[in-house]
């Protein structure tokens, strides 16, 4: 017999969810997670997976992961400290330390975990942790399991960082103090200001920590948004994915020899989760090889992604910050932005909204996700699209 609390429990806010069209529907995909989709049988232009470079598809990896799979089964058996460590698991951490120009670095079974095994590895009650208020969900978790005391700071907003790490080191209270951001921020595609934050953290002695799951592959012609700014010795943590630009999952902290030790023998999802499986490490080294020996995959999201952006900002769309391929049509009103992304699918472009509370109230918005993949007879559907439904529904003139 289930428990009764449990089950009005979750009737009641199921239905509250429901009632304000806040309930995610997922549509299962009957394709590869490609520059189209099928879903219920149609194709769509997909302008939401987080695929940048197309690799998710790439026969190269393909084939990477099914000679490891043929090799050495599905799974890695352990955790990486019993003996789930294959020497493929090494092999992929040091390219991770050559693609970041890093003495070391460690990898994870996702980004999420990654967020949740290096901050509190680090970080505790002793101590303070500055976090732009935009910083991903993986970012909060990641503090808030540190138990140390969260100081937000206003995004990207310098000044107010500047002051409130001024105030926590002349406070006295904390032991170490953190400055965190993510690298590019996902809702709006906006880059981290990087230098500044750096000069900040050198003034008060503060560990810098960026997750760059949406500027690797992206920026610093692949190398991500630390080597966009040339600051690769200046960062104590770089966090990536492997989910992303990298096609495959996992995650990993680059850094120095001795972090990436005490990250070993601390981080806990290192220490009690089973490694990622040799397909999944395999295919994510070739994607860093790939993305190492040449520039043109990232070239080839660049000029998709402009040719996007172009396409929309003529129509008359509002594309916010966005400094980076990743491209918010703002539209404002909740209900207007999840109709306007209902009928886009109709019309044949998969790019999802994003309400409130993801994104302020006020600010839905209907994010897109060029990639390298997508062809110019793509990306013309979809602006086409957008102009139909866009005056359809006073969007546009
Ligand atoms: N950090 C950031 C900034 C992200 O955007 C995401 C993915 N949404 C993650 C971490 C989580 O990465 P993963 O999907 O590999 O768990």
């Amino acid at each position: 017999m289930s428990s009764k609390i449990l089950d009005s429990f979750l009737k009641e806010n199921l239905e509250d969810l429901k009632g304000r069209g806040l309930y995610n529907v997922i549509d299962p995909l009957e394709s590869p997670n490609g520059p189209t989709i099928t879903i219920g049988g149609r194709e769509l232009v997909n302008l939401s997976s987080n695929n940048y470079l197309g690799l998710a598809t790439d026969q190269r990896l393909k084939d990477a992961a099914t000679d490891a799979l043929n090799r050495f089964g599905v799974g890695a058996g352990a955790v990486r400290t019993i003996n789930g460590t294959l020497e493929l698991h090494v092999k992929l951490e040091e390219k991770l330390a050559e693609f970041k120009h890093t003495e070391a670095a460690i990898a994870y079974q996702s980004g999420f975990n990654c967020n949740m095994a290096a901050i509190s590895a680090v970080m505790d009650k002793n101590d303070a942790i500055l976090s732009d208020e935009l910083n991903h969900a993986s970012i909060i978790d990641g503090c808030r399991l540190s138990k140390a005391k969260i100081i937000r700071y206003n995004h990207s907003d310098m000044e107010d960082l500047r002051a409130k790490a001024k105030e926590a080191k002349e406070s006295g209270l904390y032991n170490k103090i953190m400055v965190i951001t993510d690298g590019v921020f996902s809702m709006d595609g906006d880059i981290a200001l990087l230098p500044e934050i750096v000069e900040i953290a050198e003034e008060f002695d503060l560990i810098t920590y960026v997750d760059d799951a949406h500027g690797s592959g992206v920026l610093g012609k692949g190398a991500g948004t630390v080597k966009h700014f040339g600051l690769s010795d200046k960062v104590d943590f770089q966090i990536g994915t492997l989910s992303k630009a990298i096609g495959v999952v996992g995650g990993y902290v680059a850094g120095k020899q001795d972090l990436i030790d005490w990250l070993k023998v601390r981080s806990r999802p290192f220490l009690f989760s089973t490694s990622l499986t040799p397909a999944d490490v395999a295919a994510s080294m070739r994607a860093i090889e790939i993305l190492m020996e040449s520039t043109e995959l990232n070239e080839r999201l660049w000029e998709n992604a402009n040719y996007l952006k172009k396409g929309l900002v003529e129509l008359g769309f509002d594309i916010g910050q966005s400094e980076t391929p990743i491209t918010p049509c703002i539209i404002g009103d909740e209900v207007k932005t999840q109709q306007f992304s209902k009928r886009l699918n109709d019309e044949g472009v998969y790019a999802k909204s994003i309400v409130f509370p993801t994104v302020p109230r006020g600010t839905g918005r209907v994010r897109n996700m060029p990639s390298a993949a997508h062809t110019k007879e793509m990306l013309d559907r979809a602006i086409a699209i957008y102009a139909k439904v866009g005056k359809e529904m006073g969007i546009i003139q």
